[in-house]
């Protein structure tokens, strides 16, 4: 039986962590950090996420800013907005929520954040920074995924690790920070043969397919560490990963749910990249 990996815990520490570190920053500097959350049109869970960062703002101590657009906005409206929020020292972070309606550039609007208050760290700088190791950012949910990971104490160095998924969000970004880690590591698409070969010789097999229930036993090697980082509806209503946790939660050593594993994450990791961003534009060590 595996070890459940929690997510709600790991995430609660982080998020802790940056909240000591930022009553202690404000003090010594009088200013705050803040994070700006730009939302277009009203897609529900664009908008549930939203509402989840400004919670997590408030818990961590920082000043949250929200701008919520009507569906219609423009491409050059978002664009000036992104420029003012640039230009404002209060605002250290900026996140648009994706996806945006169909008639703006998600490209453009990535790109015309300043790579310094690109929290995602969606900017192709700071993609680039990843590459070479030197980076300020890293993305949130690959980054928590690492922070799970270093929770159950397994070492990455040497072993074998398999990410499904070539995503920039995630399945990229996931394979990248594993190999700095020095895990030896592939990464599968819908276009790799022969799938669960692959996927069986894993010490660390992280999935990232947005198919429900997808990673079946048969996929697993014996003892992997196996993290999921699906998030899938089902036609129930019920939030469901892209592994079958009751078929393979016996066969892993470490395992995380969903919900409750990878999800919290994300935002926690967010609120860390802010509070870096605050410590960069203000020169505070
Ligand atoms: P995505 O952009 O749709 O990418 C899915 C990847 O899975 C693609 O690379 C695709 O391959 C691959 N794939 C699809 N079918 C496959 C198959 N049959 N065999 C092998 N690979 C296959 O999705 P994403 O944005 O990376 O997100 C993945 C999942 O993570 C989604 O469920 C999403 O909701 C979830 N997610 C969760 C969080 C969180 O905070 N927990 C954050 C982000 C995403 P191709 O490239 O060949 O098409």
């Amino acid at each position: 039986m595996a070890n459940l990996i929690d997510g709600k815990q790991v995430s609660a520490a982080v998020k802790e962590q940056v909240r000591l570190e930022t009553e202690k920053l404000v003090q010594e500097s009088g200013k705050r950090p803040g994070l700006a959350v730009v939302i277009v049109g009203n897609n529900p869970a664009s908008r549930v996420y939203v509402n989840n960062k400004k919670k997590a703002c408030e818990t961590v101590g920082f000043q949250s800013f929200e701008y919520a657009l009507p569906e219609d906005t423009t491409q050059e409206e978002l664009l000036e907005l992104v420029q003012t929020l640039n230009s404002d020292s209060n605002v250290n972070g900026i996140l648009v929520q994706l996806p945006v309606p169909p008639q703006i550039d998600d490209k453009a609007i990535i790109n015309a954040i300043s790579a310094e208050k690109d929290v995602d760290a969606f900017h192709p700088e700071n993609v680039g920074r990843i590459m070479i190791g030197d980076y300020a950012f890293l993305p949130c949910t690959p980054a928590g995924v690492m922070e799970l990971i270093d929770s159950t104490g397994v070492e990455i160095s040497g072993k074998k690790c398999v990410v499904i998924g070539r995503s920039n969000i995630v399945g990229k970004p996931m394979a990248m920070l594993l190999l700095h880690r020095s895990g030896t590591v592939t990464i599968c698409h819908s276009r790799t043969q022969d799938l669960a070969s692959v996927t069986r010789e894993a010490d660390i097999l992280v999935a990232a397919v947005g198919k429900a229930n997808f990673v079946t036993a048969d996929m697993v090697k014996d003892g992997a560490v196996v993290i999921d980082v699906g998030m899938n509806r089902l036609e129930n209503g019920k939030l469901c990963g892209d592994v079958d946790f009751a078929q393979v939660e016996p066969k892993a050593s470490w395992i995380t749910p969903v919900p409750g594993g990878v999800g919290p994450m994300t935002i926690a990791m967010l609120m860390k990249n802010t509070l870096t961003a605050f410590k960069k534009q203000n020169q505070l060590a």
